[in-house]
């Protein structure tokens, strides 16, 4: 257990007793305190003011009503919600989750993150992050529409191009951005694109958004092995998920030379010891909105499926948690150590619960957190934000190499802190700091507030 600096126990104590029982706010938060204490000693500026104990009280928080009428015309009601939780840098950014696990206690942790994740892009962002208990699953593209309409008809009233710029995440795709903005379009009578990232191409949309947060992981896991002189070629590699983020992972990790050869969704995982087909799977999760148990079903021959047991059991050389918060748990990372991991790089938000990061690090396993190795996605939202205000659109040539220039600045950021503040190969540390200085310097200057 990592023991937190003597000045930022009693902000955590504050914390946990004034968010009671929303858990995975208490471990993000945790996680960033436990980096802090070597900041606080050298610059002790940055705990005036109360500083850190506002960065931990989101600025504004929105929980509404969503009422919608289903296909049986039956009246259904979720809750929304968005959390606003740091706007020192910029507008808040981050996106909408739905899912049935959505509550107060997600949203804030995720939006805690994307603070420390959009100030380590060096663009002009604060943090925050919205969604609802709604479950796409199973509902017909008419409900899906009539939600988004519904979740829009009040957040609209929240939002805007200076002031918050939501996005996808779990659940929230390009269809259920373009409903959320037709219905802010036609509530405002303004065609604002840069209310919203995520948006398809004809409308506003930026090339390469799609692919960004995979595409993004992928570089800084390659510019992590660099260090060890080492690359993706011909490594066996593991993605959980097969989401946005998973797809376009394996994409690239393949484009470098590796070997992925198991992906997974929230029922089961499949391993294909020939190499995932990633057309395969596109088709089934982007076309026909089916489960991943079809792939095995339709691969038939050298390829299997298990239902509801670990994805973190086969082994590989480098593991890329796409999907979900604590997924990876210690059991996983004990296992994933024993068939000799080198590299564990986190697409998705939090995946690995803090048992595992510390396992990974004992073992000395290159470890790339999620607000670090994801901020890919956030990134190109902002160069989406950028040609949106410049009324332009760039080239996937372009704004792959802008994205992949960011990628190398943030892990090169990462481990330059680290290394400053005596944690080499810290990339944790070395986030956490480099993401808080920027904020905290911002915070500073414009008082308080
Ligand atoms: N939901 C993504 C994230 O976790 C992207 C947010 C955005 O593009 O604003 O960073």
């Amino acid at each position: 257990m990592v023991v937190i600096d003597e000045k930022l126990e009693p902000i955590l104590n504050e914390v946990l007793r004034r968010n009671a029982g929303e858990q995975e706010f208490h471990q993000a938060v945790r996680e960033v305190l436990e980096s802090l204490g070597r900041v606080v000693a050298k610059h002790p500026n940055y705990a005036n003011n109360a500083l850190i104990e506002r960065l931990c009280e989101p600025e504004r928080q929105i929980i509404f009503r969503v009422p919608w009428v289903d296909d049986k015309g039956q009246v259904q009601i979720n809750r929304g919600f968005r959390v606003q939780f740091n706007s020192a840098l910029g507008p808040y950014k981050g996106g909408i989750r739905f899912h049935p696990s959505v509550n107060i206690g997600i949203i804030k942790f995720l939006g805690f993150e994307q603070i420390f994740k959009n100030a380590l892009t060096g663009m002009p962002i604060g943090g925050g992050k919205g969604g609802s208990d709604f479950n796409p699953r199973g509902r017909s593209d008419g409900e899906i529409m009539r939600f988004c309409q519904s979740f829009m008809t009040e957040l609209h009233r929240h939002i805007g191009e200076y002031t918050d710029v939501p996005a996808g995440d779990i659940g929230v795709g390009g269809r259920e951005i373009g409903y959320m903005f037709g219905q802010y379009k036609r509530l405002t009578n303004r065609y604002e694109a840069g209310v919203l990232t995520g948006k398809a191409l004809f409308y506003g949309g930026s090339r390469a958004r799609t692919e960004a947060t995979g595409y993004g992981a992928t570089y800084f896991v390659e510019r992590m092995l660099a260090t060890k002189k080492t690359t993706f070629e011909g490594k066996r590699t593991v993605v959980s998920g097969s989401g946005n983020v998973a797809v376009y992972t394996m994409e690239k990790v393949i484009e470098f030379g590796g070997k992925v050869v198991a992906c997974s969704d929230s029922n089961g995982y499949v391993v294909d010891e020939k190499g995932i087909d990633l057309d395969l799977v596109k088709e089934l999760k982007e076309v026909r909105r089916a489960r991943i148990s079809d792939y095995a079903r339709l691969k038939g021959a050298g390829t299997h499926y298990v239902e509801s047991g670990s994805i973190w059991d086969v082994p590989c050389d480098i593991a890329m948690p796409s999907a979900t918060q604590n997924e990876l748990t210690g059991a996983d990372a004990k296992t994933l150590v024993k068939n000799g991991v080198k590299a564990v790089g986190e697409g998705a938000n939090m995946p690995s619960t803090p048992e595992a990061v510390r396992i990974f690090q004992e073992a000395r396993v290159l470890f790339a957190p999620g607000k670090a190795a994801n901020a890919g996605g956030v990134a190109t939202s902002a160069l989406e934000m950028q040609q949106n205000a410049s009324r332009d659109s760039w080239s996937f040539e372009q704004t792959e190499a802008k994205l992949a220039t960011i990628m190398r600045n943030i892990h090169d950021l990462c481990a330059q802190t680290a290394d400053e503040y005596g944690a080499p190969g810290d990339y944790v540390l070395g986030a956490n700091i480099a993401g808080f200085v920027r904020v905290a310097e911002a915070m500073d200057a414009l008082g308080v507030i």
